[in-house]
């Protein structure tokens, strides 16, 4: 495996893969890799012949400077990974080099009404940190593909709608949410979990696998929303969210609409775990 902190070497690598007409895969992540990054790396090697892995903590998407200090930060157990995966190159570039005039930028990627609703609500300016890296990496590596993870669904939402928007040439591919056995997602928070914690975060999956049961049985979306929240704070969580959405844009539910997705956010002490269920109904309800 290639690696290289450096804006330049990135360029002529990649320039060069793309001289021998090599297909290129980026998949962005902020390190601390676990099964679900694993699965994206995977899905990018079927994609394309290389497959390029950054590892970049973004400044710029966290609303909290608290949680960008605690954020786990493994360059050496992910470099392991990422060696075993047969990935072709490591882009782990430093904040000055990807923002050599601080985080105050004057041009930043928005992608309105996608970005201020459920996650963006909660956390100001999120997506517009998250649009805004992912386009510079975009213009950086240029990849032919790109892939993200359905456990940030409004998130590749977003990133589907800039491409688009933008004419960015770069296929974005998903892959469904990577579980522990409990059902709780995998993410770099669970580690932030107190033990009990721990042990009731399975409940969080359990609410949207109710949801989707309730859904099928043609139980109406207020009442299945009150339910999982009710179970949720119960189960001991706070919760911001729990809501049902069309897949496609995240708008409210229609009487004839097939393609949903349940989205929910809640804490467990002072980590907040998000998650989500894409659900299909047959059209004949
Ligand atoms: P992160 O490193 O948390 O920024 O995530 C990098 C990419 O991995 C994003 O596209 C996430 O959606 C994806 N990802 C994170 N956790 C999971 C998971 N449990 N299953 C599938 N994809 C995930």
């Amino acid at each position: 495996m290639r690696e290289t902190a450096r804006l330049l070497e990135l360029r002529s690598l990649v320039q060069g893969w793309r001289q021998r007409n090599e297909r290129i895969a980026l998949v962005p992540t902020m390190g601390n890799l676990h099964e679900g990054h694993r699965a994206l790396i995977r899905e990018a090697r079927q994609r394309s012949d290389r497959v390029v892995v950054s590892v970049f903590v973004n400044p710029l998407q966290f609303d909290k400077p608290e949680d960008l200090k605690r954020y786990p930060r493994t360059l050496e157990a992910d470099r392991d990974i990422l060696v075993r995966d047969n990935v072709d190159l490591l882009f782990s570039p430093g904040v000055e080099s990807i923002y050599p005039q601080g985080l105050n930028l004057s041009t930043r990627v928005q992608v309105p009404k996608l970005d201020d609703i459920l996650e963006g609500s909660y956390r100001p300016g999120h997506f517009e940190g998250v649009a805004t890296i992912v386009c510079k990496l975009f213009n950086l590596v240029q990849p032919d593909d790109a892939v993200f993870g359905e456990k940030d669904y409004q998130q590749l939402l977003i990133l589907r709608r800039m491409v688009t928007d933008l004419d960015i040439p770069v296929r974005i591919h998903s892959v469904p949410v990577a579980r522990e056995a409990d059902g709780l997602a995998l993410s770099s928070r669970n580690g932030h979990l107190h033990e009990h914690d721990r042990r009731r975060a399975a409940a969080l999956y359990k609410a949207l696998k109710c949801a989707e049961d309730l859904l099928k049985q043609g139980k109406s979306v207020n009442s299945i929303e009150r339910a999982g929240t009710d179970a949720l704070e119960r189960a001991g969580f706070k919760v911001d969210y729990l809501t049902i959405r069309r897949a496609d844009d995240l708008g409210n539910v229609q009487v004839n609409d097939t393609a949903l997705v349940v989205l929910v956010a809640a804490w467990l002490g002072n980590v907040r775990l998000i998650d989500c269920l894409p659900v299909y109904l047959s059209s004949n309800r």
